[in-house]
């Protein structure tokens, strides 16, 4: 297949003319070299210092907008070899016990919780009663439920709640979007997302109910219902769902294996994904009336592969944690509303879903998503 660039794919969809439209929708990726900005950033304190924090504080090292200023742990040793590498004022620093005297520190202005799935409530809860701004990892909570507490919270605190929805910033994404819900290929018939990777630490908190909610289908599947959500603009109405066998017994005693389930959209598009923690998969195809367009890698931190039935796709690798920590403290510092699309709403919804999906694979029937 012949390789396009971004213009020539464009141009090669008809569409030459619409190009600077186009990129003027997509945000300011980092790879182009842009004016620098030397105002105010928005000041960060990341909470849980794992192993995905770690590369949100990597991003945060080349952010324009926003800077990691704080931290909160409950492990000192981490308190202390992070201070040292990222300069982390000492009255930044926090742990779980004193974290909501962080209410008196004006040199934070947003909170990231990165925590396991059970505690994103507690701490998203206690950051918006502090009057930070907050960003929740992906799965927002692990209960509609406790989503809409989050949400209220932040509400009555008069603070903005975004969802770690990192690849609502990512050119080839934006693309699929583009595609999906302009119908440039006409209406989406079907589309297949999944995304699997072997799990082997039965110590993994993810294999944990209490703290992770759920299996691959918390941690894997969001993305998964995600993708098919914005490429469509549409909500699911119902869903059937099927678990997978059980193959390791001792790994997977309180969370799925694998899940696999099928949602429908109102306009008529059946989307078809598996999540698993028994093998890697990584993949996102879109089947539409005159072609069809899918990313493999699809999902991961890229660099992503991608083409549709008229040619390569061709975007820049981007560093996703810088650019989605960027893009939402441009219009946290600008004072202005987060788009609807990362918000707290968002999450919920996802959620919702992914209730549906449970109840659906527990009962063998088909279930109507409200
Ligand atoms: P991790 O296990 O690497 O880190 C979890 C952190 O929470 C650790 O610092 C740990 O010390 C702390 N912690 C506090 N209480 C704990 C407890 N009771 N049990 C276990 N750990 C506890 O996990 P991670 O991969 O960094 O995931 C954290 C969150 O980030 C999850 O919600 C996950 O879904 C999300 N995540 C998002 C992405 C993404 O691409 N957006 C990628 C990975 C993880």
């Amino acid at each position: 297949m012949k390789n396009l660039s971004r213009r020539s794919f464009l141009q090669n969809l008809g569409i030459g003319t619409g190009a600077a439209i186009v990129s003027a929708a997509l945000p300011a990726f980092n790879t182009v070299a842009a004016k620098k900005y030397d105002g105010k950033k928005l000041n960060i304190a990341l909470c849980g210092l794992g192993r995905y924090a770690s590369y949100l504080a990597e991003g945060l090292q080349t952010a324009q907008y926003c800077r990691l200023a704080g931290i909160i742990t409950g492990t000192p040793a981490k308190a202390a070899a992070w201070k040292t590498k990222y300069s982390i004022a000492e009255k930044n620093i926090y742990n779980y016990q004193n974290f909501d005297a962080i209410i008196n520190n004006s040199d934070i202005d947003l909170v990231y919780v990165v925590l396991p799935n059970s505690m994103h409530k507690e701490f998203t809860i206690r950051a918006a009663k502090a009057g930070k701004h907050v960003i929740v990892e992906k799965p927002m909570a692990i209960t509609a439920n406790d989503c809409k507490e989050m949400i209220e919270a932040c509400k009555n605190a008069g603070v903005q709640l975004a969802i770690g929805y990192r690849l609502h910033y990512e050119p080839y994404h934006v693309e699929l979007k583009r595609l999906g819900q302009e119908k440039v290929f006409g209406q989406v018939r079907l589309i297949e997302a999944s995304l699997g990777y072997k799990a082997g630490d039965a110590n993994e908190w993810r294999l944990n109910k209490a703290l992770a909610g759920g299996g691959p289908l918390m941690n894997l599947g969001v993305y998964c219902v995600q993708s098919n959500r914005y490429v469509l603009g549409e909500e699911p109405f119902s869903v059937t769902a099927q678990f997978g066998p059980v193959t390791n017994k001792k790994l997977f005693s309180q969370v799925e294996e694998s899940i696999t389930w099928q949602l429908h959209f109102p306009g008529g598009a059946v989307c078809t994904s598996t999540s698993s923690y028994n093998c890697s998969v990584d993949r996102f195809f879109a089947a539409a009336e005159n072609g069809f367009f899918e990313l493999s890698p699809a999902i991961s931190y890229g660099p992503f592969k991608g083409r549709t039935s008229k040619g390569e796709l061709n975007f820049p690798t981007i560093n996703q944690q810088q650019t989605q920590c960027d893009e939402i403290a441009k219009v946290l510092l600008a004072g202005k509303q987060l788009p609807a699309h990362i918000a707290g709403e968002e999450g919920l919804k996802d959620m919702k879903v992914l209730q549906a999906i449970y109840e659906a694979a527990a009962t063998g029937k088909r279930i109507l998503i409200g």
